[in-house]
């Protein structure tokens, strides 16, 4: 779709507008095929445990603890690699929100993981920012 679009704006727009115009489709494309965009905007289902102006998180369909929450920004941010200074805040935010659940699922003290997988390498399956809440169970390590 993309490859598509680009083509024909080569043919038809100077080269800062094609620039801009390529990132928009690309932001347009990730946010309208992304599943945690539709789960955030509920036109997926999932099981929603917080939701406010900036994070919603959902129980992990294939959870790997009992305690197993995804805390996601409502904006799409593909991954830790696309963070700019401006989401400093934000981030803060998804840690807070991962301290209140744990809280609220009893998990506080006995103890938790908090991932955020980035890239390929990193095991990152779904491009759309993250912090996994596992906890309930003795986490292993040594990770990797
Ligand atoms: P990642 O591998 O990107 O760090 O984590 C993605 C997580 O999203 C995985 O743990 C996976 O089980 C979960 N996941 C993938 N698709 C869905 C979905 O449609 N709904 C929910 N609730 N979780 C999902
Ligand atoms: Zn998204």
């Amino acid at each position: 779709m993309i490859s598509f679009a680009r083509r024909r704006m080569d043919r038809s727009l100077p080269p800062l507008l094609r620039h801009a115009a390529v990132i928009f489709l690309r932001i347009y494309y990730n946010m309208s095929s992304c599943i945690f965009c539709k789960i955030i905007n509920n036109e997926a289902n999932a099981t929603i445990v917080f939701r406010d102006d900036q994070v919603t998180a959902f129980r992990d369909s294939r959870p790997a603890a009992p305690t197993h929450i995804l805390i996601v920004p409502n904006k799409h941010i593909e991954s830790v690699n696309s963070l700019t200074s401006e989401d400093e805040a934000l981030v803060g935010h998804l840690f807070v929100v991962a301290r209140q659940l744990s809280t609220e699922e009893g998990i506080a003290e006995s103890g938790y993981r908090l991932i955020t997988n980035t890239g390929v390498n990193g095991g990152q399956t779904i491009f759309h920012l993250h912090l996994h809440l596992l906890g309930g169970a003795r986490m292993k390590y040594p990770m990797g």
